[in-house]
């Protein structure tokens, strides 16, 4: 049985603001130990569960966040970035099961550090027709490749947001959202043990169903105008509004490689103050 954890760092155990999952801030040091735990905490369930071999996918920023040396020694880590597959790197290497670790909330909707790749610039992203969040996104990625989702962790608003593309997950809220940068925070010991239990429990799922390859469509919604034209310069990406592109693929996998084009070739044509 083997899993993976993709892992980013909004939702873990006590992050509300900023500075929190910033790199090489005082605030991200100590950051770093809760979100180990919360790792930890998972990776100590899956094994409870029947996991015989579970890789960490670190999803946040740098994707170097994660302390190594405080590691589950039963446990790999992916750390680093430039993974073709990003946050899912690995789900299409014969995994059994996924889990969503210290996920939060779409951009442009409430929920702690709520955003989708881009901090700022995207105000919203819809997968097929419907406002998608990473979670739903890395979902349908896993759906192709036959993996299921075990467990979500995040906000309350995040584990809402799993109800409605991975029914099945179980949800772990470790906060409560007060605001975009305001939680009610449980300490980390609490968390762990809940993490622990649903990633345990959350196994009894765990198993490869038959993936199902399918067309997609992705529209991304950016919060300045050149955002859109600069994305449209990708072929098959087409301004559709002011401030809209979209493009269709034939996969999942295809869809997420050219949202990573878009997301990059946007991100390189952000300005100052002016975005
Ligand atoms: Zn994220």
């Amino acid at each position: 049985m083997r899993i993976m954890i993709s892992a980013d760092m909004e939702g873990a155990s006590g992050v509300t603001w900023t500075a929190d999952v910033q790199v090489g801030t005082d605030e991200w040091q100590r950051f770093r130990k809760m979100f180990t735990s919360d790792v930890n905490a998972c990776v100590a369930g899956l094994f409870a569960g029947g996991a015989t071999d579970v890789l960490v996918n670190e999803a946040h920023s740098s994707q170097r966040n994660i302390l190594l040396e405080d590691l589950d020694t039963r446990a790999r880590m992916l750390t680093g970035r430039h993974k073709p597959l990003s946050m899912m790197q690995g789900v299409d290497t014969g995994m059994d099961g996924v889990v969503f670790l210290g996920y939060h909330t779409g951009a442009g909707v409430e929920g702690v550090l709520s955003h989708t790749y881009l901090p700022n610039q995207i105000t919203g992203v819809w997968l097929d027709g419907v406002h998608a969040s990473e979670g739903r996104l890395n979902a349908a990625l896993a759906a192709e490749h036959g993996v299921p989702v075990l467990v979500v962790t995040g906000d309350d608003l995040t584990c809402e947001d799993a109800g409605s593309y991975a029914p099945e997950a179980r949800p772990v809220a470790v906060k409560e959202c007060v605001s975009r940068y305001a939680a009610i925070c449980l300490p980390p010991t609490v968390t762990a043990t809940a993490i622990e239990e649903a990633s345990r429990a959350g196994m009894a799922r765990a198993g490869r169903f038959a993936g199902s390859v399918s067309g997609h469509r992705i529209e991304v919604e950016f919060d300045a105008a050149h955002l859109a034209a600069a994305a449209a310069v990708v072929p098959t990406v087409e301004q559709f509004d002011v401030r809209r592109v979209g493009f269709d693929a034939e996969s999942m996998t295809e869809a997420m490689k050219a949202f990573k084009v878009v997301t990059a070739i946007a991100s390189g044509a952000v300005e100052g103050n002016y975005g």
